[in-house]
């Protein structure tokens, strides 16, 4: 950090003095984070933001300050002033970035003092999450978050700098707007000005970012936050930040590139050790799907998916021959030679049913080929050995299979994958593998709604003919490192009577397209240039370069997973007056 400017609570940094300052007289300021009474001496780590220093107190040539710090406790706010003296050989403490000096304290001024923390400050010991974000202020101060936060900044600044030096141009989208669909129910703000009527949060940028472009903007980003009332999972908030990137007169190579161009950059800055360089592989999605089951597929591993649906063609056993002939299909994965107990077979069946999936084969490769497995019996021998051919199975090896509809299958024989890879220790330490997945399907039928919903979002360019939504494809792109799906964009519909034709086909008729995006269709009948986007989710990228599971450890201020904020107690019933002024009454119990 670049030197503070001098004054009355100090003149240098605590995490920065080294040997090469010893004999100078020196000034810090900040939190007491560890207090050491020798009887004689007292010992402090001093902690700034820029990290630790040791004070030391002798009660013969400094009582006033050897007096104080007796009364100082973990936490307490304090300057002190004296001189850097190095360490004797045998207290240097090569953990400590400053272990080879200490400040022999002549004056120390108490700024503040602190109730004892409900929890210590000065170590990364598991807390409870409820206690932690009451305490928000206090698990800040913690090195795992403060590291967090502070790479966090890293990112974003490298994104900025790198979007900067490429002619992007940093503008804001409203907050207060109208719908914008990705897939999520919208927060309302009710409109005081206009009662009875509502402000929508953006789920994102998406539409201003269009608008952006047939503006002539051609390259824009901000770092925006989207908001998105879901029910929560694990890395999911109902606020989170996105960099949302848009640009003009391309196509999906033009934007790819400078993407990977930008995420190297973030990898570089941040020590981030991808394995591979870009340009990093792109998977189709039907190849994500059939290999990996997952369309945020994790590389770092084997394990891949096979179909064994023609291996057992006109097989006799009725779970596979009924799911063959309900159009289902069979697929397995080998798990490699392992001592696998039936318990734990047991919770792996259990695992893919949660899934969605009906069970799980398994067989055991023996010596002569032959399977050890409940299933062995109703194969022909024939079918045996194919299938142990298709998933390369030698002897010990444990197969792994499920019979279902084809999305069910996949992604239950997909969380297995995962599953196993947990289980097993598969993923390699240090590996970091970045995939991109393309060509998804554009519609998608919802057997609870019962019609075409839009896999990316309504405004994606789609492929083929709209007679046969089922088959056409989206010219989207997803990203995801480490299988976590990173970000997530595609080249965009610039032509008003495409738009019109997919509001059609997801059921929004010409009617409701005008009233609720009548703008965009306008903005598009007056000449709109081919352009297309992406936006990632900041949160997780953060997240995984922290090797951190939860986003709550990359926010300075989230929610907890029921949508609660435990330091301010937001959301919280209001005043009847400002129902009142908002033209609202409140119809239910309050909960909160
Ligand atoms: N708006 C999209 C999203 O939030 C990203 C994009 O298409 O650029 O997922």
């Amino acid at each position: 950090m670049r030197a503070p400017r001098p004054n009355e609570l100090r003149d240098a940094w605590a995490g920065e003095l080294t040997a090469a300052r010893a004999g100078e007289p020196v000034r810090v300021a900040g939190w007491v984070h560890r207090r050491r009474d020798h009887g004689g001496l007292i010992f402090v780590d001093l902690r700034d933001r820029s990290g630790l220093v040791q004070l030391v107190f002798h009660p013969e040539s400094a009582p006033d300050a050897h007096a104080a710090a007796e009364r100082l406790r973990p936490e307490h706010v304090v300057s002190a002033a004296g001189k850097v003296v190095l360490r004797e050989a045998g207290n240097v403490n090569p953990h400590m970035a400053t272990g080879e000096i200490e400040i022999d304290v002549t004056d120390v001024e108490a700024l503040a003092e602190s109730a004892t923390p409900p929890f210590p400050v000065d170590e990364d010991g598991p807390v409870d999450e409820t206690l932690r974000l009451r305490h928000r202020v206090l698990d800040l101060r913690r090195q795992g978050m403060h590291g967090a936060v502070v790479l966090r900044h890293q990112v974003i600044r490298a994104m900025r700098d790198y979007l900067n030096a490429h002619d992007f141009l940093d503008i804001e989208t409203p907050i207060l707007t109208r719908s914008t669909p990705e897939g999520a129910r919208d927060f309302l703000v009710p409109s005081r000005m206009n009662q009875g009527s509502f402000y929508a949060l953006p789920q994102s940028p998406q539409l201003f970012k269009q608008l952006l472009m047939m503006a002539g903007f051609e390259r824009y980003y901000q770092i925006a936050r989207c908001f998105r009332d879901e029910d929560l999972r694990a890395d999911r908030q109902p606020e989170f930040t996105q960099l949302d990137i848009e640009m003009s007169f391309i196509a999906e190579d033009d934007l790819i590139d400078v993407i990977e161009g930008l995420l190297a950059r973030v990898f570089e800055e941040t020590g981030f050790p991808l394995t591979q360089p870009p340009p990093w592989p792109r998977l189709t999605y039907d190849e994500a799907m059939l290999r990996y089951g997952s369309d945020k597929p994790d590389v770092r591993f084997g394990l891949d998916l096979q179909d064994l649906g023609d291996a057992l063609a006109g097989t006799e056993f009725k779970v596979f021959a009924g799911v063959l002939a309900g159009g289902g299909v069979v697929r397995g994965l080998n798990a490699g030679a392992r001592e696998v107990p039936r318990s734990e077979l047991d919770a792996l069946t259990e695992h893919v049913r949660r899934f969605g999936a009906g069970g799980l084969v398994w067989a055991f490769v023996q010596d002569d080929g032959t399977w050890r497995s409940p299933t062995a019996k109703f194969l022909t021998d024939a079918q045996r050995d194919e299938v142990t051919r298709r998933l390369s199975g030698t002897p010990g090896d444990l197969l792994l299979i499920v019979a279902d509809k084809e999305m069910v299958a996949a992604t239950a024989l997909g969380e297995l994958r995962l599953e196993l890879a947990r289980r097993f220790d598969l993923i390699p330490p240090g590996r970091h593998d970045a995939v991109w997945v393309v060509d998804f399907p554009m519609f998608e039928w919802s057997e609870t709604d019962g019609r075409w919903t839009a896999v990316h979002h309504p405004f994606t360019a789609p492929t083929g003919d709209f007679a046969d939504p089922a088959a056409m494809r989206s010219r989207g792109y997803d990203i995801a490192l480490d299988g976590v799906e990173i970000g997530g964009g595609s080249i965009r519909i610039s032509r008003p009577e495409v738009q019109q034709q997919v509001f059609n086909l997801l059921g929004i008729s010409e009617a409701e397209a005008e009233a609720r995006f009548g703008f965009l269709l306008d903005a598009l009948r007056y000449g709109a240039p081919p352009h297309g986007g992406i936006a990632f989710g900041i949160d997780r990228v953060v997240a995984v370069i922290a090797g951190r599971e939860s986003i709550r450890d990359v926010m300075a201020f989230p929610k907890t997973a029921s949508g609660w904020d435990p330091l301010t107690g937001a959301p919280a019933p209001v005043d009847d007056a400002q129902l009142t002024e908002l033209g609202l009454r409140v119809t239910v119990p309050v909960t909160r």
